[in-house]
């Protein structure tokens, strides 16, 4: 297998758990049999827990892009498609679609976008 990044190994040690090695190894395009032998390796050398415990300034510094999150309020889920320039999982991404096209269809009103109006909101706080 590559190597991975800094950046990349950090990003792998702080949401592993949360994703799960599936989802790592679609997003570094490896085999998830690679992630969970790299994670291991970063166990035992320590890497592992000295990344977990960064705090968020330091996730920063280290350019761990917070653009592979899904950028939809409340969820964590890792962004796999874009939508109006935002990260958005999968899940987020087929509700906001269909959404879209209910409206479109006039099946809905501009105030039952909620999916939309979500987005807009985490648009405007955005900071990163
Ligand atoms: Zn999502």
């Amino acid at each position: 297998m590559r190597g991975l990044s800094l950046a990349d190994r950090i990003y792998l040690a702080k949401y592993y758990e949360h994703d799960g090695s599936m989802a790592m190894a679609a997003l570094f395009g490896i085999k998830h049999q690679s992630v969970n032998g790299l994670v291991k390796r970063m166990k035992q050398s320590g890497e592992y827990e000295l990344y977990r415990n960064m705090t968020e300034e330091e996730y920063e510094k280290n350019g761990v892009n917070e653009m592979k999150r899904c950028q939809m309020p409340m969820c964590r889920g890792v962004a796999t498609k874009s939508w109006a320039l935002m990260g958005l999982c999968n899940q987020c991404h087929r509700n906001i679609e269909k959404e879209t096209n209910l409206y479109y269809s006039r099946k809905i009103q501009a105030d039952e976008r909620i999916f939309h109006k979500r987005l807009q909101t985490a648009k405007g706080e955005r900071v990163i």
